[in-house]
């Protein structure tokens, strides 16, 4: 048991439920519970004072049955082997519950970004690719952005690869610019999906989101691009925070002026709304992060980062409904907690999935050479989604299974029939 990673050793719980419900042979899983590959790189960059620093890299592929390996790369301080292995292994399930033809993948540089200049960030950019060149391809793995990785990122990524391979290489990175290669849609995909499912959701429970209000931890880009449909859908976005604070208004806010105020000051801090025509005095406050996630909204959406409901604060949470935007950020043991306090969790590898979704349009488009317009990529986004969201919230039901519990079991029906299809488990 020591040597599994301990987002298996995690989950064992949730997969002993779901093999009582599904006959999945001994050889299947015994597979789930390894990567397929595990590399871990040096990332040397020459920085601007001349120094070369080396930033350690890696790529996980989990569970290819299904297709070659997908999902984003991160550049964080916090990136390590553990992490990357956790998040390639969501990735596997969640490529599994949106039915895409794909197996886990994820990769990352230990490094914070915000501290490098452009120049460095794109010679990190190509360096990693060039270590981990070896397996990734259109066919094998295919990367794309994640936590402050962005389309510029992609371009020098997709650029350093076509270069290496001496020929045009589109499909082998997702999320790049339109310019490039890029799909329509995609930056807005993560949120944008994640509306559609909490639309869902709202809808099975005969409530309106006129009614609702939300908080969004995460103002990035699927935490932008979710608050800011949402507050076109109806629903009150009450609170928004990025990693220095949070601002709250009673009466909603306009996630459009908070992101111009966040695009001129790098961060939400200090942004006052007051409409003086209505009133003398600013009608936001700020809150702390902490503050922000006890509210007592209907809503609490997380799109930031890994593990920000724990054991430790999940007695404190005020909400209805957790929604996880972010990978991973609602932990083993705080989600416990939460559902025994009866307050449901939409999953990240339900959630989130938009943006994996429509990194395959891109990666099917660039392979075609045919590009798709903004409504045919966001009708396919939707009813994708929402097939997949409708299919989960009835296995929850048909099994009294938590959501996350639901998604997994779709997820695993399908990885355990195409091992079971391909036969020899070696
Ligand atoms: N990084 C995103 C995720 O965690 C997107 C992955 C992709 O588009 O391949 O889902």
């Amino acid at each position: 048991m020591a040597d599994l990673p301990k987002v298996v050793s995690d989950a064992s719980e949730r997969l002993d439920r779901i093999y009582q419900i599904l006959d999945v042979s001994d050889d299947v899983k015994e597979r789930l519970r390894h990567p397929d590959v595990s590399l871990q790189v040096a990332v040397p960059v020459r920085m601007d004072n001349g120094a070369l620093k080396v930033f350690p890299g890696w790529r996980v592929q989990y569970n290819t049955v299904l297709g070659p390996a997908k999902g984003g790369i991160r550049f964080h301080p916090n990136v390590n082997a553990e992490e990357v292995t956790a998040l390639s292994f969501w990735m596997a399930i969640k490529n599994a519950v949106v039915e895409l033809p794909y197996g886990g993948g994820k990769g990352g540089v230990q490094v914070n970004p915000k501290k490098l200049s452009k120049l460095e960030l794109e010679r990190l950019s190509r360096s990693y690719i060039r270590a981990i060149r070896p397996i990734i391809g259109p066919d094998t793995d295919i990367p794309a952005p994640d936590v402050n990785t962005n389309e510029t990122v992609m371009s020098w990524m997709v650029d350093e690869f076509s270069q290496l391979e001496g020929r045009h290489s589109p499909a082998v990175i997702t999320g790049k610019p339109i310019g490039l290669g890029g799909s329509e849609g995609r930056t807005a995909a993560t949120g944008l999906g994640a509306l559609k499912v909490l639309n869902m959701w709202v809808k099975k429970q005969d409530k309106n989101p006129e009614d609702m209000t939300v908080a969004v931890q995460g103002f990035g880009n699927a935490g932008y691009y979710f608050a800011t449909n949402a507050r076109k859908a109806g629903y009150k976005v009450v609170a928004v925070s990025d990693s220095k604070g949070a601002v709250y208004s009673e009466d909603g806010l306009d996630p459009d002026k908070i992101y111009q105020h966040k695009h001129e000051k790098q961060e939400l801090k200090g942004f006052v709304y007051c409409d003086s025509s209505v009133n003398e005095e600013p009608e936001t406050r700020q809150l702390s992060n902490d503050e922000l996630l006890e509210l007592d909204v209907d809503v609490l959406v997380l799109a930031a980062l890994e593990d920000q409901i724990t054991e430790d604060n999940a007695n404190n949470i005020n909400a209805n409904l957790v929604l996880e935007i972010a990978n991973g950020p609602v932990s083993h043991d705080g989600e416990k907690i939460l559902l025994e306090r009866n307050i449901p969790v939409i999953p990240d590898v339900l959630a989130n999935t938009g943006g994996v979704i429509v990194s395959y349009m891109e990666w099917v488009q660039n392979r075609a050479g045919d590009y798709w317009s903004a409504e045919k990529v966001e009708e396919r986004l939707t009813d994708r989604i929402e097939r997949a969201a409708s299919n989960c919230f009835d296995l929850a039901e048909e099994h009294e299974l938590d959501l996350r519990t639901a998604a997994y079991l779709k997820a695993i029906k399908r990885l355990a029939d195409a091992a079971d299809k391909r036969g020899n488990q070696h």
